[in-house]
């Protein structure tokens, strides 16, 4: 059935259009999907995958989910989108509504924006803006830990791991922030006080000059998939009250149930200054972020010259994409996600421990839809898909590491039929 001498690879796109993190010259292959539905994919010449990547953290209700559908096409019928700049619309009310009631308290400002890395570019101008309007002029520099992912962009690529993120590539072109190690910690370990210590020093010395510290809260995503211990947000966020930094949690990656919480903050019960969402707000069905904050930071911004935040992205708040993420929110609270979430990692904990028997297998850890083998050695992504796709799985390795978070409506069958061919690809 899934045979991959079957799949034409197609040679405009292989000629014309650069996919991510790829050469033009020698590219890997990509495989063309005709649909997807439910956690299924299907390629052009009918094979079926089982999807384990929900489309890098996004379609958490799988693809074409009839009521996802159904919002944009009712939205669609008054308007695809509208300048927010003057004029507002009820999709957007409605989501910052729903919004409001799963944040924190604290939270009650909502700036939409259209992507993850915008919405990190919004939330680090907040922190600048906000010191700025405190007389706290000098106070425009970051620190962040080591194996961050916080997007592509410029000021995001600078608070990204430096050496995954290829700092030395865009070289003084790049701001230089502060990196503290990545805290060694893990998940449901024993915290480790030495743990924080790097962190203090950086802004006990630099203080003056740093307007926030950046974080993934608990889990690292794209810069090494990291599950951390939740104490050293709890320690970081005491050290930013102490020396008036901006703490932003970068919930993109997290947000919306995938590590067992709602949020991943929840898990150290510790509540930022700003945090960003993005990824599975619209259930994957399109690109939009938001950036939240507290009173202290909107009205800090507000009550200074020039009394306005300097941001406004030309399809901010769009109508299409508040919808849907409306309808996304609303199916993920009345899904019943967190038992959900809870089968997932249970079964998966279960599923991959096998793994840890072989030789080329450094670690093996799962939090909520997380599961994450890790390979001693970089693997060789071009064979191991090809081999996950005759299999009937998709997954997309990269580096050392061979990673699952599956759509939340994945059916247990479906789960064990991918971590059983990870099993056998990997150990044989
Ligand atoms: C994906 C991601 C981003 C960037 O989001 P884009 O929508 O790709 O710009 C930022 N931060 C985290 C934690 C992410 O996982």
């Amino acid at each position: 059935m899934n045979s991959n001498e079957n799949i034409n690879f197609d040679s405009f796109d292989r000629e014309h259009l650069w996919h991510p993190y790829t050469s033009t010259i020698n590219p890997l292959p990509t495989y063309k999907v005709k649909k997807a539905e439910g956690c299924r994919i299907y390629l052009e010449d009918d094979t079926e995958l089982i999807d384990g990547m929900s489309s890098w953290w996004c379609a958490i209700h799988g693809y074409n989910h009839s009521v996802l559908n159904k919002a944009i096409e009712n939205q669609l019928k008054s308007m695809s989108h509208i300048m927010f700049g003057g004029l507002t619309h009820q999709p957007a009310i409605d989501l910052g509504k729903l919004l409001l009631g799963i944040l924190p308290d604290e939270m009650q400002h909502i700036f939409y924006a259209d992507s993850g890395s915008v919405a990190v570019e919004v939330a680090l101008k907040m922190a600048v803006q906000y010191q700025h309007s405190q007389g706290k002029k000098e106070k425009t520099n970051f620190v962040t830990i080591r194996s961050g992912y916080h997007g592509d962009t410029w000021n995001a690529m600078s608070v990204c791991d430096p050496v995954t993120g290829m700092h030395s590539l865009f070289g003084s072109s790049l701001p230089v922030r502060f990196f503290a190690p990545s805290p060694q910690s893990r998940f449901g370990g024993e915290w480790l006080p030495a743990d924080i210590e790097p962190l203090k020093n950086i802004i006990e010395n630099h203080h003056h000059e740093i307007a926030g510290l950046i974080l993934e809260p608990v889990v690292q995503g794209a810069g090494g998939i990291r599950f951390y211990h939740p104490q050293y947000l709890i320690e970081a966020s005491e050290l930013c009250k102490k020396y008036g930094l901006v703490l932003i949690f970068d919930e993109i990656a997290t947000g919306f149930g995938r590590t067992g919480k709602l949020f991943a903050y929840e898990h150290a019960g510790i509540v930022p200054d700003i945090m960003c969402i993005g990824k599975a707000l619209t259930g994957g069905y399109m690109t939009f972020s938001a950036v939240v904050t507290n009173e202290k930071i909107a009205h800090g911004i507000s009550s200074a010259s020039p009394g306005v935040f300097m941001h406004g992205p030309t399809f901010m708040g769009n109508p299409l994409a508040c919808a849907v993420a409306k309808a996304s929110l609303e199916l993920l609270l009345s899904s019943g996600w967190k038992e959900k979430v809870e089968m997932i990692e249970r079964q998966m904990k279960i599923e991959l421990a096998p793994a840890k028997e072989c030789p080329e297998v450094e670690d093996v850890r799962v939090l909520g839809a997380i599961g994450v083998i890790e390979m001693k050695k970089e693997v060789d992504m071009a064979y191991l898909q090809k081999r996950f796709v005759e299999e009937g799985i998709w997954v997309r390795p990269f580096g050392k590491l061979v990673y699952i978070m599956p759509p939340f409506i994945i059916t247990a069958e479906e789960l064990s039929k991918i971590t059983s061919s990870l099993l056998k690809i990997i150990m044989n």
